[in-house]
């Protein structure tokens, strides 16, 4: 897990913080909403709506600020709370846009915040300590690892890839006969939600760009997914590149006995 931990200490300090940030954003609007709540000259009906509405930032305040005190408690322990494990994924989805609004305030890079994010997540999915067979592991790839020159449809069917060896995807399929989890390769997120439907895995590996990723991790949510990035020499999305050994670390971290494969 060498490199999926150093990822992990490098870079999640930025999302953590600007969560943090996002929360005091959110008490300073329910304090604006009680100011308004109590100016005078309101109605009735008026006030009931304030009030109302200051319950409701209230409560996703504190359900939020107990989701990133489970994100504390985790990353530090290396281990899941259970019981922090909703309000947390409470935090993860509703204040990412905020964090997101944070960011650009401050001009911060999107791709280093969501780059963050990923490392966040990947963190707290190890914490989880999450032990099941190949079988309920799926293995998700983006389009863009095949070789733009290839004439194979690998999209329809992975199985039509000849491993040539001019892309990655043969020893992705390599790693998948070794150890008999289940790969997909989509072209979207529409295709990836059609793919997590049919195969229902318990924890899904996902390689793609930050952006890909960050979105994917939501779309999957409660599904745990550790997210790799790929590597992009040519630019965005052309002839992309990973690292087996990465993609490796990351299917060992699931599996029951980790030395030895299927
Ligand atoms: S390894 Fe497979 S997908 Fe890649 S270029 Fe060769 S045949 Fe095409």
């Amino acid at each position: 897990m060498q490199n999926l931990a150093v990822c992990v200490h490098t870079q999640k300090r930025l999302y953590l913080g600007l969560l943090l940030a996002s929360i005091v954003t959110m008490v300073a609007m329910a304090a604006s909403i009680w100011y308004l709540a109590v100016a005078p000259g309101k109605s009735w009906l008026g006030i009931i709506i304030l009030y109302g509405l200051i319950i409701g930032v209230c409560g996703t305040i504190l359900m939020a600020a107990f989701g990133i005190c489970g994100m504390l408690i985790t990353i530090y322990r290396c281990r899941s709370v259970r019981l922090l494990q909703s309000p947390m994924r409470t935090a993860v989805n509703l204040l990412f846009p905020i964090v997101l609004a944070l960011g650009r305030m401050c001009k911060i890079d999107r791709d280093r915040i969501k780059s963050s994010f990923i490392e966040v997540n990947n963190q707290l999915v190890l914490a989880q300590h999450l032990v099941i067979s190949p079988q309920q592991l799926l293995l998700l790839l983006p389009h863009c690892l095949q070789n733009s020159e290839c004439p194979h449809k690998i999209t329809v069917d992975i199985n039509n890839c000849r491993r040539c060896g001019k892309c990655a995807v043969g020893d992705l399929l390599k790693l998948r006969d070794r150890y008999g989890l289940v790969v997909a390769m989509v072209t979207g997120g529409t295709l990836a939600r059609k793919i997590m439907h049919q195969y229902r895995p318990r924890a899904i590996i996902a390689v793609a760009c930050e952006r890909d990723l960050t979105s994917g991790i939501q779309d999957a949510n409660p599904i745990p997914v550790l997210g790799v990035t790929n590597e992009r020499h040519n630019g965005p999305c052309f002839n992309t590149k990973i690292a087996i050994t990465r993609v490796e670390e990351a299917i060992r971290v699931f599996l029951p006995d980790k030395m030895n494969p299927v």
